[in-house]
């Protein structure tokens, strides 16, 4: 039987397996967390186990998942005594929330994400019907930045994150903290999510289309930039900037969530 003792396969660069080994950045990320004995936490990549174990001194329930059907399985036997953990074999970009944490059922998620894939999966967890409360998640530092956003530096994934809650960079973290170390620095982003998004999104597509067609050409301004993404003369992208009560020669990045919906309900084109 594997133990979290024996010799571990080797990291998979394709899969992101940069594992954390500094004590101090998991104490930062379990703190960020505020956790509390009756907490349930998702955690995406678990890995060799780092994280999960810091984890399972804390909370009631651990629902791990890993891709990595020869970590899963280490792990699962490393945990086969300890009943608050579940270790599953999954790819969290597609698998059932709802068969990981009951319907219903609040839940926290915090991971140190596979860089290759960390936008789609918190992607996915801020889309979902049954969401996380709080996200606390390492990401590279760049993408971490452009989700923290403020206006005049926003961008897609700016908006992207911030209908659907508040985040926060907590700490970054050096290469060193890793092992194999990464190229890149890291950061630690804790997102308090909403319980709905704050822009009325229905469909979401839509809203979008929209913030798509804003950013399509985000060095003009966004009259300019909205006739192109939406393919409509920019004398109509214009009416509907009016409208929303946005100045035409504005540029894409300085708009605020408000604002973004507020074009969204003048945008009858898309
Ligand atoms: N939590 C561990 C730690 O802190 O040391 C491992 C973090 S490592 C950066 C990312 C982990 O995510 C790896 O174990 C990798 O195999 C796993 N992973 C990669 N892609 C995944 C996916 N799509 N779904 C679930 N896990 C994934």
């Amino acid at each position: 039987m594997a133990t979290l003792e024996s010799r571990p396969p080797p990291p998979k660069k394709s899969l992101g397996q940069n594992f954390l080994v500094d004590t101090r950045v998991r104490a930062r990320i379990l703190a960020a967390a505020d956790l509390a004995p009756d907490d349930v936490v998702l955690e995406i990549g678990s890995g060799r186990g780092f994280l999960t174990r810091g984890l399972a001194e804390r909370v009631g329930r651990v629902v791990a998942i890993e891709i990595d059907g020869e970590l899963t399985q280490r792990l699962s036997d490393a945990f086969d005594e300890e009943p608050r953990v579940t270790v599953v074999e999954a790819d969290a970009r597609e698998v059932d929330i709802d068969t990981l944490v009951p319907v219903g059922k609040p839940y926290k998620l915090v991971a140190n994400l596979p860089y290759y894939a960390a936008s789609p999966i918190i992607r996915r967890f801020l889309e979902a019907e049954h969401k996380p409360r709080v996200m606390v998640v390492m990401l590279q530092r760049e993408v971490a930045r452009t989700m923290c956003a403020i206006p005049g530096k926003m961008s897609i994934l700016s908006v992207a994150t911030q209908v659907y809650g508040k985040p926060r960079v907590v700490c970054s973290v050096p290469p060193r903290a890793f092992k194999p170390q990464p190229k890149i620095t890291s950061s630690v982003v804790r997102i308090d999510v909403y319980d709905e998004p704050i822009v009325p999104m229905d469909p979401p597509e839509k809203f979008f289309a929209v913030v798509r067609a804003g950013f399509s050409t985000p060095r003009k301004q966004i009259r300019n930039s909205l006739a192109v993404g939406l393919g409509i003369p920019p004398t109509e992208s214009e009416v509907m900037l009016f409208e929303a009560g946005i100045d035409p020669r504005r540029r894409a990045q300085t708009l605020t969530i408000d604002e973004w919906s507020s074009l969204l309900t003048s945008a009858v084109h898309v």
